[in-house]
């Protein structure tokens, strides 16, 4: 059997750090890329005795993304203490919820070759952060190995977004994460940074043969810090699955590591089962009880969804759904281009021709996240107005987009400076295409005997000739009226 005899079902489990000003149980700051334990106390490093606080704003955050994926939120939910030993975790458990979390079910749309696809979650809960240990160990002197712990991150809010299984490619689960980024992202839940771990994903595969609808036996990867890696990392591992089970062997339930150098993934540890955890409540918090009031509060103050923003810049501007899918590629991006618009209303479709193609091309991740685009609103406006009203050409209006960018300043002190403006005069081009033609008499010949392409080629010597300011319609009318005029006689 082959790969393309199998498919592959894939869950993820998704970790997103909120963006709180303070931690979930205490009043540390969350700081990153701080000197190593100084954002501490003796809530977060796990002191006896001490009682934790729920925070009130990573609650708040939770319920702004539950809500946007149309979850179902519980009116109360109980944190659970999820018991293990790691140097970086000093109470010996997590904080973490389990058999009642505080959102269920909702989902989000991915866009797959064959069409929209609902992708279920199966939760989101919230949980606390661990420390991290950073170990060296030198070869050339193992004595000197040690391990060092930093507790800044212990007690960071996060939320685990579960999926069911409903993924069936790396693309799909691709297509789901830059979803779910761009929607923890768009209702200012967390900075949905994958690079810096404020998204953190586990994927859960297992493949079947086409047909069937009992799942194969899952494993878990894990270390997947980007959202390129998860896509290969699922892609790789169906394929080791498939090539285990060619050969007769099952596939083992586990967890392995993905391994970014090789591309490839290795066995991490034999699967624990939840009991192994011992879950129970966290008696030193109560329930967590969401009012009615809260949830429409949260409701009221989430902002218009990415689709429902789509399809709204579609109608309004006349867009295509492609166009207005790309320019909600973050909320910052959606107001440049609205701003942009609000400068020269009359051609939002031109606006966004340039957003999408040369703007965009000129920016950073970064940037496309935060709306920046490399000049401002009111001048990208105004350049696509001095295109519209003839002033510039198509051509031009690239030059001077960079010139924009460099100098800062505006198209039409620039058109005046540069010396930028169309030529339309038709007298002034006449003689350019005159001299043009008069000089290439074997290109004349070529056209006239029946070479079409050739006209192309005389355009371009116009365009050339007048360093690419000349107006292509009028170049256009007057070439033909000087090439196939003659032949009438
Ligand atoms: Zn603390």
């Amino acid at each position: 059997m082959s790969l393309s005899d199998y498919e592959s079902v894939i869950g993820l489990e998704v970790h997103c750090q909120l963006k709180t000003r303070t931690k979930a149980f205490c009043a540390c700051p969350v700081v990153f890329g701080a000197e190593a334990n100084s954002s501490v106390c003796p809530v977060c490093l796990g002191y006896p005795g001490v009682l934790p606080v729920i925070n009130r704003e990573m609650v708040s955050l939770a319920l702004r993304v539950a809500l946007a994926a149309g979850c179902e939120i519980a009116p109360e939910s109980v944190f659970a203490r999820k018991n293990y030993f790691y140097p970086d975790l000093p109470k010996g458990y997590q904080i973490s919820q389990y058999d009642r979390p505080l959102a269920t079910g909702g989902g989000l749309t991915v866009t797959t070759p064959e069409g929209e696809k609902f992708i279920r979650l199966t939760r989101i809960h919230l949980e606390e952060d661990a420390g991290k240990s950073m170990h060296e160990f030198p070869w050339e002197d193992v004595s000197a190995s040690s391990s060092l712990v930093d507790l800044n991150r212990a007690g960071t809010p996060l939320i685990e977004i579960v999926s069911e299984p409903d993924l069936r490619s790396g693309d799909e689960a691709y297509e789901y994460l830059v979803k779910l980024r761009r929607l923890v992202r768009w209702v200012d839940a967390s900075d949905g940074n994958m690079e810096e771990g404020s998204l953190r994903c586990d994927a859960n595969v297992s493949i079947r043969r086409k047909g069937e609808t009992t799942l194969g036996t899952k494993v878990e990867i894990k270390n997947l810090n980007s959202i390129a890696h998860v896509r290969r990392a699922i892609e790789h591992e169906a394929a080791r699955q498939a090539e285990s089970l060619d050969k007769g062997r099952p596939v083992v339930q586990e967890t392995r590591l993905w391994q970014p150098d090789s591309q490839t993934t290795r066995p991490m540890r034999s699967k624990e089962e939840a009991m192994d955890y011992r879950y129970f409540p966290d008696p030193d918090l109560g329930t967590l009880v969401v009012s009615r009031d809260w949830i429409d509060e949260v409701r009221r103050s989430l902002p218009e969804l990415p689709e429902a923003r789509g399809a709204s810049l579609a109608s309004r501007h006349g867009l295509s759904p492609q166009d207005a899918a790309l320019l909600t590629l973050s909320r910052p991006f959606a107001d440049a281009f609205e701003r942009a618009v609000s400068f020269h209303p009359a051609n939002p479709k031109g606006i966004a021709n340039w957003l999408l193609s040369e703007i965009l091309a000129r920016m950073s991740d970064a940037d496309r996240q935060a709306g920046k685009i490399p000049v401002p609103a009111e001048n990208l406006a105004s350049l696509v107005s001095r295109i519209d009203d003839g002033t510039i050409s198509g051509k031009i209006a690239k030059e001077l987009l960079a010139l924009m960018i460099d100098t800062g300043k505006t198209p039409d002190d620039l058109i005046t400076e540069k010396g930028l403006r169309q030529v339309t005069d038709e007298g002034l081009l006449g003689d350019t295409v005159r001299k043009v033609v008069e000089a290439n008499p074997q290109q004349v010949a070529a056209y006239r005997g029946g070479k079409a392409a050739a006209f192309g080629w005389f355009v371009g010597q116009v365009m050339k000739a007048t360093g690419g300011k000349a107006n292509p319609a009028v170049v256009n009318q007057l070439l033909r009226q000087a090439l196939d005029a003659p032949q009438e006689g």
